[in-house]
């Protein structure tokens, strides 16, 4: 089959590799037809994250239709399918309590040890993300194998078109659990750093819960015209100072609660970025949290704080004086996809959220390393890139 695959930093390419086979009773193989490219890619894309080999199949946002099973899957051949990108028994302790993202038996992997000295805990099962979570070749392929079957992919009703549906593998549940993180309660006004798909569907569930405003803090232009578009009120960073016009905005109190969409790739020419660009190329941090500092000291006393925006390693000057003194409540976590998929579903089905005005370039899967160029450099207007396999570009 073909397959996109990591060669190094800023190197990936199209190739013909083996065709997944069934390995467990409970696998299913499923051809794939939707894959998109998401930010945490770019990670990879980056080698900001360790443990990648090259030939490494990418991708862990992808649905498609059920192909082949094993005697224990519950699905069957022919039926559509979106699938999770954490990969969960569905049995264990976490499974149990539908922490899916923690599963015990997802990751398998021979590098648990590196996530166990990093995080204390080996880290679960991920598709297509380096071999500290398992080393599971990814979606951005013609076909892909499914561990425990029987307990991630949702069956997509006929009618639902592909593109309504993609992003329950990751970004809408990771945007809406992000909000849920938040604790929103009616009447509250909530910040969001970065508007890229998950602050976008962060926007949207926001509402949803009950917010009264939405402040969506980015500077790519055409992102926060999106943010608008939801009802958003908008911070351009490079033109105002965000701490200034969030407290502007809250009379002086700050959000009630704060949601960090950006992570350790936070760019930008603050001061304390340029430190932290300059300690993680000598390895003395590793991750660039500028957003993260900015969302707690701005948060109201008493407030919360939600982490989505994916951290690797360590970070430096964290400013826990003001999570203490403040009293902030942090949270934050790999998403439990798997807990949110049939509310999300059926919300799509009513149009209660929207999810097809996020995609900017629907391609075919072999100019998949096209679409990496694109997503990396025009990340103002390349919103999101939905590679699938034979498209006929009209
Ligand atoms: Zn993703
Ligand atoms: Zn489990």
């Amino acid at each position: 089959m073909r397959a996109l695959t990591w060669h190094g930093k800023h190197d990936v390419r199209m190739e013909t590799v083996p065709d997944p086979e069934i390995l467990n009773p409970r696998d299913a193989i499923i051809k794939i037809t939707s894959t998109a490219i998401c930010g945490s890619d770019l990670h990879l894309y980056d080698a900001y994250i360790p443990t990648l080999e090259k030939g490494d199949i990418l991708g862990h946002e992808f649905m498609g239709e059920v192909v082949d099973v094993g005697p224990k899957s519950t699905l069957k051949k022919g039926q559509r399918v979106v699938v999770p990108f954490t990969i969960s028994c569905g049995s264990c302790f976490h499974c149990s309590k539908q922490q899916f993202s923690a599963c015990e038996n997802g990751n398998p992997a021979e590098n648990q040890d590196l996530g166990q000295t990093l995080y204390g805990e080996p880290m679960s099962g991920l598709f297509g993300y380096t071999h500290l979570t398992g080393g599971y070749p990814g979606g951005q392929a013609e076909y892909v194998r499914v561990p425990f079957s029987d307990v991630g992919p949702i069956v997509i009703p006929d009618g639902m078109p592909d593109d309504d549906v993609l992003f329950l593998s990751d970004i809408l549940p990771t945007g809406w659990m992000a909000a849920e993180n938040a604790q929103i309660e009616p009447g509250d006004t909530v910040a969001i750093w970065g508007c890229g798909p998950v602050g976008l569907f962060a926007v949207q569930s926001a509402f949803k819960m009950g917010a009264h405003r939405v402040i969506a803090i980015d500077h790519f232009p055409h992102r926060l015209a999106l943010a608008k578009r939801f009802g958003a009120e908008t911070i351009n960073y490079e033109e105002t100072d965000t701490y200034e016009a969030l407290m502007e905005m809250t009379g002086s109190i700050g959000p009630d609660a704060v949601i960090d969409a950006v992570g350790l790739e936070a760019h930008g020419f603050f001061a304390d970025n340029v430190v932290d660009q300059i300690k993680a190329s000598t390895f003395l941090g590793t991750d660039r949290p500028h957003a993260l500092r900015q969302a707690i000291v701005a948060c109201r006393k008493g407030g919360r704080v939600s982490i989505p925006g994916v951290y690797g390693g360590f970070v430096d000057k964290f400013p826990a004086g003001a999570m203490m003194e403040k009293g902030l409540q942090i949270r934050t976590g790999q998403t439990h996809v798997q807990k949110y998929l049939p509310q999300l579903l059926e919300m799509i089905g009513n149009g209660e959220l929207d999810t097809t005005f996020l995609i900017s370039h629907r391609l075919p899967l072999e100019q998949a390393v096209e679409g990496y160029k694109m997503f990396k450099n025009e990340q103002d207007t390349c919103t999101k890139v939905v590679l699938k396999p034979g498209l006929e570009l009209a």
